[in-house]
């Protein structure tokens, strides 16, 4: 099928920017035009909203004086009509085609995590992979792939056996497909089986030599925060010397055993989920750090942060990696508002001289957004200064045009 594109949805594509919105969509020459030949009623737009296409279906992109701009598949049910999978004519969009930009992922990776230090990581980070909606993260021998919206259901089964002899090829031995975000089955799994052995619940990998526990079956993401990686590894450097730790937000404590790892006395976890502080403490065992030496505190962080200043705690290194705010441009205003309150009463429990790593993975807040949450006023202090800003690491690579693929901003202060 052939759909039409708005001038502004076009330049987009022209850009390289893998998304389509509906309201990009002009209308389609559908296949009962199509079929009537070749003339001017062949082209003849049909609203947006009458394009009867399935979900996965291969859909050739066309504009205004342009009549081929690409090649996408068509999802039914996201706000997100079409992901642009390429801008060439060659080749056909197939499970091949698809089979080698999963190649190519894979193959880029290849020697980056080549010892047994690192055994998670993403292997194609959808998009930024130039393979739209397909996440594929492993964990050692495991792969979980995450399908973002409807457009590649279809095509799993097609892949599958392309997936599991590159994935095989390079150790992973079965693979799992995460359930969509809010899905799972009656006992909260969060995981099918789709090849080879049984998936395990829970696995222990490791991360730049840090033992790290995954809940695959229930965990977020695909069972961790893999994205965190290397500003995990700034935390454990920042924490030599430092006498009280506090990681907000702490899930399964990834930030807190790599300050402990890097020094700090006692290390304060706070997450709302008690399940999350389990996963933390056996994590602590697995690198020899024993959790009786630190604090888990099931708590709301706000509420936490109000006890603490009130209680006159003050702490030397404070980790803020809380769920994303704004899940939309909407709740942007409101989000910087919640980024706000939180950053204030953090300042109130900074010791002087303590370093705050604050962090935000929604899409919607720039960089700048963001530091304006981290200025004088919102910290009520004039102090610190920026030490570094990063961002997510090289398996989750974006391409330039899509800038919502750069969504990980980690900013230090001290
Ligand atoms: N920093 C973690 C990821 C954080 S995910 C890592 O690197 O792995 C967000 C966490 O925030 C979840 O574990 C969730 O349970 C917790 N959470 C959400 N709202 C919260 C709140 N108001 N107070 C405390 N924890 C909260």
């Amino acid at each position: 099928m052939r759909v039409h594109l708005t001038a502004t949805a076009a330049a987009a594509v022209r850009r390289g920017h893998p998304w389509v919105y509906r309201d990009g969509v002009a209308g389609a020459a559908g296949r009962a035009a199509s079929a009537l030949g070749r003339g001017a009623r062949a082209h003849r737009a049909v609203a947006a909203a009458a394009v009867s296409a399935a979900s996965g279906e291969v859909i050739e992109l066309a504009a205004e004086g342009a009549p081929f701009l690409g090649r996408g598949l068509w999802d039914a049910d996201s706000p997100i009509a079409v992901r642009v999978f390429q801008r060439t004519q060659a080749p056909a969009l197939d499970e091949r085609a698809m089979a080698e930009r999963l190649e190519r992922a894979f193959a880029l990776r290849d020697g980056w995590f080549a010892g047994r230090d690192t055994t998670a990581y993403r292997m194609c980070n959808g998009e930024g992979d130039r393979v739209p909606s397909l996440v594929i993260d492993r964990y050692d021998r495991v792969a979980v792939v995450r399908l973002d919206g409807g457009l590649l259901a279809p095509w799993i089964e097609r892949l599958l056996p392309h997936l599991a002899r590159a994935l095989g090829a390079r150790g992973v031995r079965s693979i799992g497909l995460r359930a969509p975000a809010g899905g799972g089955d009656a006992e909260g799994k969060k995981l099918a089986h789709l090849h080879g052995p049984p998936l395990p619940e829970r696995v222990v990998v490791r991360e730049l030599g840090v033992a790290m526990e995954v809940d695959l079956a229930r965990g977020q993401k695909t069972g961790a925060f893999l994205d965190q990686r290397d500003n995990r590894a700034r935390v454990r450097a920042l924490a030599a010397g430092r006498r009280r730790a506090l990681n907000l937000f702490s899930y399964a404590g990834g930030f807190s055993v790599a300050a402990a790892l890097g020094g700090a006395g006692r290390v304060t976890s706070v997450d709302s989920a008690s399940a999350a502080h389990a996963t933390a403490q056996r994590t602590f065992r697995e690198n020899g750090v024993d959790p009786a030496a630190h604090e888990f505190v099931t708590a709301d962080a706000f509420d936490f942060l109000e006890k603490a200043r009130a209680r006159g705690d003050r702490y030397d290194l404070i980790v803020s990696d809380p769920p994303s705010f704004a899940p939309s441009e909407r709740a942007k205003p409101r989000a910087l508002g919640a980024y706000r309150r939180l950053h204030t009463a953090v300042a109130r429990v900074l010791e002087p001289g303590g370093v705050l790593c604050a962090a935000s993975c929604s899409s919607h807040i720039s960089m700048e957004d963001f530091l304006g949450t981290l200025d004088d006023a919102t910290l009520e202090r004039d102090d610190l200064r920026v030490r570094a800003l990063h961002g997510q690491p090289e398996d989750h690579p974006t391409l330039p045009a899509w800038w919502e693929g750069r969504y990980l901003k980690f900013v230090v202060l001290e």
